[in-house]
């Protein structure tokens, strides 16, 4: 079962393709089956957080969990470039993280990819480059 504001398993996959298996912060080539392990493991960061309040709260946000929402990092929230990315290491340009107090949505805020440049990230599992 997912819970709310996770994302389901089949949007795990796609941004699992979509990213190419690799951190978007810094490229690293993860395992599959590491998902959750602190230590070269991986996670699927939340641009956009989740916030506190569950259902309730994002009832009105339900592109939380879409593709746009999601990036591989290696590591965990505590561990990794994901810890350094929720530790706001990186300038807001980059487009890891997406306040949840402004306008744009995910889908419309270009992302700093490890891979591919500066994209924006659709939510069916593409992107294209950001001007
Ligand atoms: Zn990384």
């Amino acid at each position: 079962m997912t819970r709310p504001g996770e994302f389901s398993p089949a949007t795990v996959q796609l941004i699992w393709d979509r990213d190419r298996g690799c951190c978007v912060v810094c490229g690293r080539g993860l395992r599959r089956e590491r998902r959750g392990e602190p230590f070269n493991g991986w996670s699927v960061m939340h641009r956009e957080p989740r916030g506190a309040g569950g259902v309730k709260r994002n009832s009105d946000r339900p592109h939380l969990v879409l593709p746009s929402n999601g990036a591989l990092g290696c590591g965990t929230g505590t561990t990794g470039c994901h810890a350094d990315v929720e530790a706001g290491k990186y300038p807001a340009e980059d487009g890891y993280k997406v306040s949840r107090l402004g306008k744009a949505r995910p889908a419309d805020v270009p992302l700093r990819h490890a891979l591919f440049g500066m994209v924006r990230l659709d939510d069916a599992g593409g992107w294209e480059t950001a001007a």
